[in-house]
């Protein structure tokens, strides 16, 4: 979830690539193969009541027990090279696994941005020591990350951000500031944080910026929560008053954070959770209008399917280009621009046409998907950069600015 802001300006500063939106969705046996494994171990789980069905379950489910499971079926870090506790798979039959747990609503909050972004900006950019020392760790499902972008007066303008990093004479970073929506910072173990090494420099704002591999248990940081609307704790404010950071924790080259980040957005944007997050919701639906027959939740069950299932391809495209190697950051941002108004107008299409009265303690699964949804539905289209400032990257694409 992180931002966006105008370093939409760097986003590869490509062309939008025809291929990419236009080409078929290639179909992978191995991924097909895996997603049957995947959904036996979600029925067995389900089954067993390990979890229950919930929306927007990569915000919102932490359960490290349940990352573990995952991590023992080697489900995490499963694009990763096996040296570094990976398992050299494609991310065809990565996507697979996070399309299923998405749709079945599991808990994959704690490790999701450790398995999604942190590991494979590690990967890129990390040592030799920061990758055998924390991605084995990340692959069995044990260790979390959160992002350490946004500030209180830093969300799409990132280059704006005012957390400094000082070095002491020995090498180490002193780090003071604060972060701001930090996702299950309560609940992680690292940060990547992107702070300033060096004065802003107001002919280029993007430069002096660095990110640093904090370790979240260090003195001088406090995590205060922010609550959502349902009253759920997933976000925080994370204050930082002179924190020693290890000299040998910088991540990648000093002055080169902004080049670092703009890489992580293609991790960030591409994958299905940007258009799954009220798939339960959903779903739930589906089978009461298999129930009740009715015409007009026939048609709505109809429009929305086919919008998924359009989104579906153009995501799937997406994991493809990542398998060949590249960076697809603007197709990425039109997918999360398309698949997150889609998200919140699944809630509208619904609410039209059921006559429900959502709420968090009902029996009924549908009122109760309903509530979550609706309560979660304002972070849809600003996580990760608002719809705003993604549709800008795309224009930039396709160069009309
Ligand atoms: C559920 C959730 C989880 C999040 N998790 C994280 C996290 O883990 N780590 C993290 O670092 N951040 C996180 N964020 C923060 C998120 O990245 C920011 O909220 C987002 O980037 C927008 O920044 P802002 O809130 O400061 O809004 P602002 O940047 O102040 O934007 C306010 C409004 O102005 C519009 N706007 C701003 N600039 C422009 C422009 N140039 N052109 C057109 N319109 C513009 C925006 O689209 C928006 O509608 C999270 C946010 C949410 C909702």
């Amino acid at each position: 979830m992180y931002n966006g802001g105008e370093h939409s300006h760097t986003d590869g500063g490509s062309r939008m690539s025809n291929s990419l939106v236009l080409a078929p969705a290639p179909r992978s046996e191995a991924a097909e193969q895996v997603r049957a494994e995947v959904r036996e171990f979600l029925a067995a789980e389900l089954a067993a009541g390990t979890f229950r069905t919930h929306v927007d379950t990569w915000l919102s489910g932490v359960d490290p027990e349940f990352s573990r499971k995952l991590g023992e079926r080697g489900w995490l870090g499963m694009t990763w090279p096996k040296e570094y506790g990976g398992h050299e798979r494609t991310a065809m039959e990565r996507y697979a696994v996070t399309e299923e747990l998405l749709a079945a609503g599991a808990p994959v909050a704690a490790h999701w941005i450790a398995d999604r972004q942190s590991g494979p900006n590690l990967l890129r950019y990390g040592t030799e020591k920061q990758r055998q020392e924390i991605l084995p760790r990340i692959a069995r499902g044990e260790c979390y990350f959160v992002i350490g972008m946004s500030e209180p007066d830093s969300g799409s303008d990132l280059a704006s951000i005012r957390t400094r990093a000082s070095r002491t004479e020995s090498g180490d970073w002193v780090v003071n500031g604060a972060k701001v929506w930090t996702s299950n910072a309560h609940a992680s173990h690292y940060g990547i944080v992107l702070v300033r090494t060096s004065p802003a420099d107001p002919s280029n704002r993007h430069a002096g910026l660095s990110q640093l591999l904090i370790d979240l248990s260090l003195p001088g940081i406090t995590v205060n929560p922010i609550r959502i609307l349902d009253g759920g704790h997933h976000f925080n404010e994370v204050v930082f008053e002179d924190v020693v950071v290890p000299g040998d924790m910088l991540l990648g080259t000093e002055g080169d954070g902004w080049h670092q980040v703009t890489a992580e957005l293609a991790f960030e944007r591409s994958g299905p959770e940007r258009f799954l997050s009220t798939y339960p919701l959903l779903a739930e639906f589906g089978r009461r209008v298999v129930d009740t027959g009715d015409a007009a939740q026939l048609v709505a069950l109809g429009r929305l399917s086919a919008r998924a299932l359009a989104l579906r391809q153009m995501s799937l495209r997406i994991a493809a280009a990542l398998d060949r190697g590249e960076l697809p950051n603007i197709p990425a941002a039109l997918v999360k621009d398309v698949g997150t108004t889609f998200e919140a107008d699944v809630i509208d299409e619904i609410r039209r046409v059921v006559d429900v009265t959502p709420s968090l303690d009902s029996p009924d699964p549908l009122a109760r998907a309903l509530a979550e949804a609706q309560l979660h539905q304002p972070g849809f289209t600003l996580r990760g950069g608002t719809n705003e400032i993604l549709r800008g990257i795309v224009a930039r694409g396709l160069g009309l600015r």
